[in-house]
């Protein structure tokens, strides 16, 4: 069998020996004579997986002992909708920063809940422009274009636009626009886990597995507790972030193959030398990536403003949509695959989440420089 050079942009690919342990322990997990998937979610074995992932993921982000660290279902689409319900009160408004699709979507489920329940949302600051594919959303905004209330429920950002490859802080002296006061809360989904970062500065943070975390199904939230205590209860008890918040995440039964693969996952990442090494294997891969953009100026094109490219979704325009579908499918035919654009913005999008290995990178930048000069 010979494993694709997956550049998927989630799900996406897996470090392969997560998988090979998933594999291994799939019959007879911890000689229990079944799958994971066939124990309780309230016996000892799958408690044991459990906990790991908890403790794993407060090792490697070095979570204070302020937040907690919840699993949630429902895809990071939920927490569009199911963080408002929690923190917006009658009267409030939520602040919303939007620099993408994905911004988008979250601005748009929030304002819905919040109607429901007598609160508002504001946009605090939008990079969309209108003009079009390639002049919208390409860049995160200066902190003083940023104007939040400091009275807002909390300040809503998505740290990376899957679509728009637009990302904050890619150079570490540019950090998230300060919320002057109200906590600052974060999408994550396509950009956690691949750096350290100050989990104290927010207030919440959350992100979908399915990229950098492990398979879909998953939520990972990090939220502090003065948030949790604050939460609206007068919304269903599944929907208040207290529920997992008190009951370790095991309320109702969870996602637990999921679980159990995140914790391989995190298991994978502390070997590896935890989320400096893994920042530092990024940052290359990015760099070749963007390297291989920019030295072919005539034909390949990135949309995004230098200082905001992301590092997980490095997205670039050919000529012309035709030599763009030409890329893909010879990419393919080499075993690269998840090139092709998101559809609503087209071109080429790599995604370079921490299980890409950087071998698979070179493999594509030797195809890009080889692409451009036969034209
Ligand atoms: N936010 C971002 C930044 C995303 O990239 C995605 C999915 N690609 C989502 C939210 C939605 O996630 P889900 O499909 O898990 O609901």
């Amino acid at each position: 069998m010979s494993r694709k050079k997956n550049f998927n942009a989630g799900p996406a690919a897996l470090p392969l020996p997560a998988l090979e342990r998933a594999r291994d322990e799939l019959l007879d997990f911890a000689n229990s004579g079944m799958s994971v998937m066939e124990h309780s979610h309230r016996g000892k074995e799958y408690e044991a997986v459990h906990d790991e992932a908890l403790a794993l993921l407060r090792e490697l982000l070095a979570v204070p002992a302020t937040h907690e660290i919840l699993f949630v279902q429902g895809g990071a689409s939920q927490l569009f909708a199911q963080l408002p319900m929690n923190l917006v009160q009658k009267g409030q408004t939520a602040d919303y920063v939007v620099t993408g699709a994905w911004g988008e979507k979250a601005l748009s489920e929030a304002k819905v809940a919040t109607a429901m329940l007598g609160g508002a949302v504001r946009v605090a600051c939008t990079t969309g422009t209108g003009e079009g594919k390639e002049k919208s959303y390409v860049r995160v905004p200066r902190p003083d274009e940023v104007k939040a209330d400091p009275a807002a429920a909390y300040v809503h950002v998505t740290s990376n636009e899957t679509i728009h490859g637009v990302e904050y802080a890619v150079d570490p002296s540019r950090p998230f626009p300060s919320p002057g006061g109200a906590p600052l809360v974060a999408d994550m989904s396509s950009d956690f886990l691949w750096r350290p970062f100050d989990v104290s500065r927010f207030g919440l943070v959350y992100a979908g597995a399915q990229k950098n975390i492990g398979p879909s199904g998953v939520v990972v939230v990090i939220v502090s507790k003065e948030l949790v205590e604050r939460g609206r209860k007068d919304i269903p008890k599944i929907f208040q972030l207290r529920t997992p918040a008190e009951n370790k995440s095991l309320y109702n039964t969870p996602p637990t193959f999921g679980i159990y693969m995140i914790r391989n996952v995190l298991a994978w990442l502390k070997g590896l030398g935890g989320l400096s090494a893994m920042e530092a294997r990024n940052r290359k891969k990015a760099a070749r990536l963007y390297g291989a953009i920019d030295a072919n100026p005539g034909f390949y094109r990135c949309p995004v403003e230098k200082e905001s490219r992301s590092v997980m979704n490095v997205v670039f325009r050919l000529p012309s949509e035709q030599d763009e579908e030409r890329f893909v499918a010879e990419a393919k035919k080499l075993g690269m695959v998840g090139l092709k654009g998101h559809r609503s913005v087209g071109g080429i999008r790599v995604s370079t989440y921490n299980a890409v290995e950087p071998e698979w990178v070179d493999a594509l930048v030797d195809f890009m420089g080889a692409f451009a000069k036969r034209g």
